[in-house]
């Protein structure tokens, strides 16, 4: 079982070639090594998860005078000055009244990731993944996806003149998604399997040398993901003069709990947060997807790999999360929690955010109906604040919001027939 506890953002010891004070090291054994000397992705002595260090951590003080916004506005936190950028990034975090109240929480505000270029957070950490990749010199970018990945991927890509190759579940991708990484021009594979079985495969590829892999088991991708958590401590603080006591999110691969993790990590190191500061992170899956739940509520170290999968929440369909040894640390670490939710229950929680107006894919509702959840079963408590993260736009699932919402009623093409439908439908 890994040991990234909270008051470790493991800053000793750089190995040779870390000259900028960045290094790749295991988050299992003792390996540490250069960054881009080499194309790696697991640890070459445990086969287990690599993470990026840091020499030394800018704390949130030092990011209050900077002008610029978006990833980049926290460069000194990544391993890199600049990337290939469309202004990914410094997406709103708006008031929810409604749910609010209904929920019954001090404080809510939805971290809206669905505003990003291509409309999810994996913009975030394609700016930086896709910087790296140009660093090693790799011709070929690669990703296994529900969707989100490669619509971020193609866009990156195209914008670094880059090929870019794309593995998706045949007929499991929502429509935007598939259209997106189309029209950017990526080479798109179908596979007839799931989401894990296409990142098999395309592991596969990235370890024979056919492509550079950009899923989140790249731990640079999971660097410009960091910063979710720095916008939301910088956001929270300008429009509350508080921090948030809670974060509840999606989880999938469960790149982003770790992600936000280490931000937090990296923060108490820096000392902006004190360990008992740290938002309790609170990862929510659908029912018919919850390997992350199981782990947490069956207090296991390992997470068990679920074959079969489903759920309307198709950018969750995920039955083994690639980074649960990061995000199991860091959901107990920080006092949080799992839960499981049902198709109904986000698309109820897809509803309520409409209604708020924040439009958002299934699987971004699944954290209001987590929140809902928990709240109602009293492990959340009626003065917390709380975030929630909404990973995708609405447009992303264009079916989906079709169907939770009002059905078009046809009229005649002439006022007095539209007159008409109207009166008799009141
Ligand atoms: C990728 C994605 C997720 C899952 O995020 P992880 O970091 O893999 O847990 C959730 N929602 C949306 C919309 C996504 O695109
Ligand atoms: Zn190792």
């Amino acid at each position: 079982m890994t040991d990234l506890t909270l008051a470790d953002a493991g800053v000793e010891s750089p190995p040779d070639g870390a000259d900028d004070g960045v290094w790749l090291a295991c988050i299992d054994c003792d390996w540490t090594g250069a960054p881009f000397e080499e194309v790696r992705y697991r640890c070459p002595d445990c086969d287990s998860l690599l993470e990026v260090r840091y020499a030394d951590h800018p704390s949130l003080d030092d990011f209050a005078d900077l002008t610029e916004r978006g990833v980049w506005r926290y460069a000194d936190a990544l391993p890199f000055e600049s990337g290939v950028s469309i202004e990914e990034g410094d997406t709103p975090l708006y008031e929810v009244p409604t749910i609010e109240d209904e929920v019954g929480v001090a404080d809510l505000r939805v971290k809206h990731e669905g505003m990003n270029p291509t409309g999810s957070f994996k913009d975030r950490g394609m700016t930086v993944g896709v910087r790296v990749a140009e660093e090693l010199g790799v011709g070929r970018l690669a990703c296994a996806s529900t969707g989100n990945t490669s619509a971020a991927l193609a866009c990156y890509g195209a914008r670094a003149d880059t090929q870019v190759l794309v593995l998706l579940p045949a007929g499991k991708v929502a429509a935007g998604k598939v259209a997106q990484a189309s029209l950017h021009g990526a080479r798109i594979l179908e596979v007839d399997g799931n989401f894990d079985a296409c990142l098999d495969i395309v592991s596969d590829l990235a370890d024979r040398g056919e492509a550079y892999l950009l899923n989140s088991l790249n731990p640079f991708r999971l660097e410009g993901q960091k910063t979710i958590g720095l916008e939301i401590l910088e956001q929270f603080r300008d429009q509350t003069g508080d921090l948030p006591d809670r974060i509840v999110l999606p989880v999938g691969n469960a790149g982003n709990t770790a992600a936000l993790y280490k931000a937090f990590r990296e923060q108490v190191a820096a000392g902006s947060l004190t360990p008992e500061e740290v938002p309790a992170l609170t990862g929510v899956q659908a029912e018919g997807a919850a390997p992350m739940v199981e782990a947490i509520e069956e207090g296991n170290d390992e997470v068990r790999r679920w074959d079969e999968v489903e759920t309307r929440a198709t950018a969750i369909r995920i039955g083994n999360p690639v980074n649960a040894p990061k995000a199991l640390p860091g959901i107990r670490e920080t006092g949080g929690t799992a839960v499981a939710v049902s198709d109904e229950e986000i698309t109820d929680a897809q509803r309520s955010l409409a209604r708020d107006g924040v439009g958002v894919e299934p699987a971004s509702a699944a954290s209001v109906a987590g929140l809902r959840k928990l709240r109602k079963a009293g492990e959340i408590a009626a003065d917390e604040q709380v975030v929630c993260l909404t990973t995708g736009h609405l447009l992303k699932d264009p079916d989906a919001a079709a169907a939770a919402g009002a059905e078009p009623e046809p009229v005649p093409a002439d006022t007095d027939g539209v007159l008409d439908h109207l009166g008799e439908s009141e």
